[in-house]
């Protein structure tokens, strides 16, 4: 049976958060802005979604906001909220880009989509094949003793993954701050991020030096266009390289995947404009032999519940997730309940839709402006 939507409603809510942050492509001091979708049916059932733009991967909050109130609101006023898939398509052919902006919208419609059915919105993406998910803390501190700490914390809490924020210092910081976080957490699945902080003509010979730390994968160390050097560097080592900001899409997938650009690749809502683009870029990878990566950029619990179901009913999306923003970087997400976490895994929601609430005082205290 369709329904029809009756109210949009676009949040934009600047959140405060509990630590900085600092990455190759800029630092995050004090507040991360958002815009959380309501979407209301003809029937009454509201369904939830988030952006958490970041600058660096093309967005901000503001321009999030103004495409959800103006070109997507356009295409879907009044529009069957059953008809996911044409509805991605309407909003792909009414705006070019603006993926942090469909994936807010889409997992709404799905929310909506799993409250109606009674299901949960992985069991309408074919079943979990996981129950959880093992989670990646990213060291991302200036303040790194601090963050020695909190790794220290999380081993005791069953966190098994740590992933280095390298490139904002010198190579021999990053080298320091590697092998004292292996010497903290001897057991720990190591791995490094660059963020594209690294000139092209100094990234291989850097890199090389970190191939002999055995780490779990290098993510991205030069910028979105230099993919001759990603390359370069993905064939020179035996560490597996990560694309991140080099892969948005399906069609990116498939260019990574014939040129050789990386072994494997991080997949985020916010890139690919949705659940429905991020299974088909996953498919692009699983075919080419490329597992994938539960990324993020500044999502809370309703975009992290969103992933998280997703990945549940994705096998190929096999290197775990960075899911920790609502539990260790947020003071306050806007969300009813606590992220689900279990000994350092999220534990994907069962409850009906993306299965998350509002808390209304919280959102209220993180408003900037709604509309509609
Ligand atoms: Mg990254």
């Amino acid at each position: 049976m369709p329904d029809r939507i009756e109210r949009l409603q676009v949040v934009r809510i600047d959140s405060g958060i509990a630590m900085r942050r600092a990455h190759g492509s800029g630092e995050i001091a004090r507040r991360v802005g958002r815009v959380i979708v309501r979407i209301l049916t003809a029937d009454g059932i509201e369904g939830l979604g988030e952006a958490a733009p970041w600058a660096p991967f093309g967005n901000t909050a503001d321009t999030t906001a103004a495409a959800i109130d103006g070109a997507l609101r356009a295409v879907l006023e009044g529009a069957d909220v059953t008809r996911i898939a044409a509805l991605a398509d309407a909003m792909d052919y009414a705006l070019m880009g603006h993926p942090e902006a469909k994936a807010a919208v889409e997992m709404a419609l799905w929310d909506i989509a799993g409250r109606r059915a009674g299901l949960p919105v992985h069991a309408l993406l074919g079943g979990a094949v996981r129950e959880t998910i093992p989670l990646s803390f990213s060291i991302a501190d200036p303040d790194f003793a601090a963050d020695l700490d909190r790794a220290r914390a999380m081993v005791a809490e069953g966190i098994g993954i740590f992933k280095v924020k390298t490139g904002f210092l010198t190579h021999a910081d990053d080298l320091d701050r590697l092998a004292a976080l292996r010497e903290t957490c001897p057991a720990a699945d190591i791995r490094a991020d660059y963020n594209q902080g690294l000139a092209p003509e100094e990234a291989l010979r850097f890199c090389r030096d970190l191939d002999a730390l055995e780490l779990g994968f290098i993510e991205q160390p030069v910028r979105r266009g230099q993919e001759r050097v990603l390359a370069m560097i993905a064939a020179a080592l035996d560490t597996p390289v990560m694309a991140d900001e080099s892969v948005y899409s399906a069609r990116e997938m498939l260019d990574c995947a014939q040129a050789g650009w990386a072994d494997c690749v991080s997949i985020k809502l916010m890139k690919t404009g949705g659940i429905l683009r991020a299974r088909e870029a996953d498919a692009v990878a699983a075919a080419a032999g490329m597992p994938t990566y539960g990324g993020t950029l500044w999502e809370g619990g309703i975009a992290l519940a969103a992933a998280a179901h997703l990945i549940a009913a994705a096998p190929n999306i096999r290197l775990g997730c960075e899911f920790y923003m609502p539990r260790y970087v947020f003071a306050r997400d806007v969300t009813a309940e606590p992220f689900p976490y279990e000994g350092g895994a999220v534990r994907v929601p069962n409850e009906p839709g993306l299965g998350v609430a509002l808390d209304e005082d919280a959102l209220e205290a993180d408003l900037v402006a709604s509309r509609g």
